[in-house]
């Protein structure tokens, strides 16, 4: 009997996959799983927030499977809590060593993916639990068969998952090796029955769940983890800048496409602004206007008119300056202002303001022909 050893940070983790671990050995004989709880004190390496998962570190792991009193054949899985790297990938779900390595049989699951709110908050700690035996079962199924992931996402247990919502089809479809490729390869193994057997055993327990609050998972989280994935892609490329040049093109023309779009909401934000405000203003200018021109005579009205609609709006459009005009022309703009009016008015009478503002609008164009 092949041993698999599964190592939790503590009792909360344990409670989540014990009662699928039973079921996976009441599924077959071949597999005997077992999970216990490790403290990071007896493996140093597990205390740092981030694991890279390369030859020094394998080598740590080996000699502590065998302190355990595993053999070579046997397969340990920890589980990790901090963010789980190789030296080409970021933010993995999980990451081992193949049965011709040096240091076989080796895994780490993070759960840095609970964080991720692929699941955390959204379901319930059964679907948790079975997130988290997905992943055993993925090491079971890459340590005693040839079988790799695969980059293409089928909602399979080997699917890579680059981009972390791939994870939600892997948990929409429930412990599913695909037939486009990995039932054919499973089928030359000796651990083709063994793997079904277990696949179908987990399968009835997870028939039971909630396949709703599954569905629920992936349009919630998905904004967040194509952020996610952009962090994910920056780590890449940090790694290794040459060879990953081109995808830095990519990643800028994400960034800047999710700025134009925020830019797009900002100028939105800024347009309603100014109309509500502008309709503010414009309100009160009636308001001033009407409250001002309610006790004087029409004079001043026609004269304010005048100088409104015409004289500042002309010297606006060509752009001549109020002095340049005035020397020209004669007439001032505003200088029918509502002030110098009533003064007029009182001085010299109601006709002598009309008469004024009449010769006012004279001289301009007898002004402007001069300019012309
Ligand atoms: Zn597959």
């Amino acid at each position: 009997m092949i041993n698999i050893l599964t190592l939790v940070p503590d009792q909360k983790i344990l409670d989540l996959i014990e009662n699928l671990l039973t079921i996976a050995n009441k599924s077959q004989k071949t597999f005997n799983f077992k999970a216990k709880i490790i403290s990071n004190e007896d493996i140093p390496i597990l205390k740092s927030s981030e694991l890279i998962f390369n030859l020094d570190n394998k080598k740590t792991l080996h000699i502590y499977k065998k302190q355990l009193g595993l053999k070579d054949e046997d397969l340990l899985i920890i589980i990790y809590q901090g963010l789980l790297s190789t030296e080409e990938w970021t933010n993995l779900f999980c990451a081992g060593s193949i049965p011709e390595e040096e240091y076989p049989n080796l895994y780490v699951i993070s759960l840095k993916f609970i964080d991720w709110d692929i699941l955390k908050g959204l379901v319930t700690p059964t679907l948790q639990s079975h997130a988290i035996m997905h992943l055993i079962l993925y090491s079971v199924v890459a340590s005693f068969t040839p079988l790799k992931s695969h980059d293409e996402t089928r909602g399979c247990i080997m699917d890579f998952c680059e981009e972390l919502t791939d994870f939600n089809e892997v948990l929409i479809e429930g412990y599913k090796l695909c037939r486009e490729e990995c039932q054919d390869v499973l089928k030359e193994t000796p651990y083709n029955e063994v793997i079904n057997n277990i696949t179908n055993g987990l399968k009835k327990d997870y028939i039971l769940l909630d396949h709703e609050a599954i569905d629920k998972i992936q349009p919630k989280t998905a904004k967040r983890l194509s952020d996610n994935k952009i962090f994910n892609r920056f780590e890449e490329i940090s790694r290794d800048p040459l060879k990953n040049i081109g995808s830095l093109d990519e990643i800028l023309n994400e960034l800047q496409s999710k700025v134009e779009e925020a830019r797009k909401v900002n100028k939105r934000i800024n347009d309603i602004l100014i109309i509500i405000f502008g309709t503010i203003m414009l309100i009160g200018l009636i308001i001033i206007l009407f409250g001002a021109l309610k006790n004087q005579p029409l004079e001043t009205l026609i004269g304010c008119v005048f100088e409104v609609l015409l004289i500042w709006p002309y010297t606006k459009l060509n752009k001549i300056k109020q002095e340049n005009l005035r020397l020209k022309t004669g007439v001032s703009v505003f200088r029918l202002n509502l002030k110098s009016c009533e003064f007029e008015e009182n001085k010299k009478g109601k006709k002598i303001c009309i008469k004024k503002v009449v010769n006012d609008i004279n001289k301009f164009f007898v002004g402007l022909k001069a300019m012309s």
